[in-house]
C-alpha cells in the first residue's frame, strides 16, 4: 500500500521526529520557567492587560480557556484566551506567553500582512486540507490522475497555510519580547527566559511546516512516478 511506502517514510519522518522533539521541548521549558515568578509578580492576564492597554487596545478582552498551551488570540472576537497556568500565574512563561498573544492582537490591529493572508484562507484550507487524502486515495484507486492532481493541490493551501504560520508566530515573539522589554516589566534575567520559552514555541511551528512540506513532496513523488518503483 501507498501509505507503507519507504518513500513515505523518509518523507514523513523528519516532520514527525522534529515535532515530537518541539512539543517536549516547549512544554520542558514552559514547566520550567511557570515555576520561575517574576520581580513584578504580575500574572499572564495583567501583564497582556498591561500591554494591550499601552497599545490603545483596551477593547480587546482576555478570557481564561481550558487546557494547556491552548492560548491564543481570536481575531474575529477579538479576545485574548490564556490557558490557566498562564491566566493566573505570575511567571516567566505566563509573562512570555500572555506578551506574544498580545503581539497577535497587535498584528491585527495594525494590519500585519502575513496574518491577514492566514485569517484570509483559514475557511477554505478547513474545506480543502480534510477533501485533500480523499481526492488523493480515490484519483490513485481509480487512476484517475487528474483527481488526484486536485487533491494535491487542495493539500497545497494546508501547507501555505503552515508557512504562512512561521511569519505570524515568529513576528509575534518578537513584539512580545519588546514590549515586554519596553514596559519596563521584566528583569534582563527574566527576558531571557522568556526568549527561551518563545524560541521552543517557535519550533511546533517549523515541525509543523516541515511535516506539511515533506506530506505535499510525497504526494507529487507518487503522482509523477517517483512511488512507482514496484509497480
Ligand atoms: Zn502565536
Amino acid at each position: 500500500m501507498f501509505y507503507l511506502d519507504p518513500l513515505y517514510l523518509v518523507l514523513a519522518i523528519p516532520g514527525l521526529l522534529l515535532g515530537l522533539w518541539a512539543q517536549m521541548r516547549v512544554k520542558g521549558t514552559f514547566n520550567k520557567y511557570a515555576n520561575v515568578r517574576t520581580t513584578r509578580n504580575l500574572t499572564g492576564a495583567e501583564v497582556a492587560r498591561y500591554l494591550l492597554d499601552n497599545q490603545g487596545l483596551q477593547d480587546v478582552r482576555i478570557e481564561q480557556v481550558q487546557g494547556m498551551l491552548s492560548d491564543h488570540y481570536d481575531p474575529r472576537a477579538r479576545v485574548l484566551r490564556l490557558s490557566p497556568a498562564v491566566y493566573g500565574t505570575p511567571s516567566v512563561s505566563a509573562a512570555g506567553v500572555a506578551a506574544h498573544e498580545t503581539g497577535h492582537a497587535i498584528q491585527h490591529s495594525v494590519g500585519y500582512g502575513p496574518l491577514q493572508i492566514r485569517s484570509a484562507i483559514v475557511p477554505v484550507v478547513q474545506f480543502s486540507s480534510s477533501l485533500a487524502p480523499i481526492l488523493i486515495i480515490i484519483g490513485l484507486l481509480l487512476r484517475f490522475t487528474t483527481l488526484a492532481w486536485i487533491g494535491v493541490i487542495f493539500f497545497a493551501a494546508a501547507v501555505v497555510f503552515s508557512l504562512i504560520t512561521l511569519p505570524v508566530e515568529f513576528d509575534a515573539s518578537r513584539r512580545a519580547k519588546a514590549l515586554l522589554d519596553q514596559g519596563g516589566l521584566m528583569s534582563s534575567d527574566e527576558l531571557k527566559g522568556v526568549d527561551k520559552v518563545l524560541d521552543a514555541a517557535g519550533w511546533t511551528y517549523v515541525a509543523a511546516a516541515v511535516a506539511a512540506v515533506g506530506q505535499l513532496l510525497y504526494y507529487v513523488l507518487l503522482l509523477t512516478g517517483g512511488g512507482r518503483r514496484r509497480s
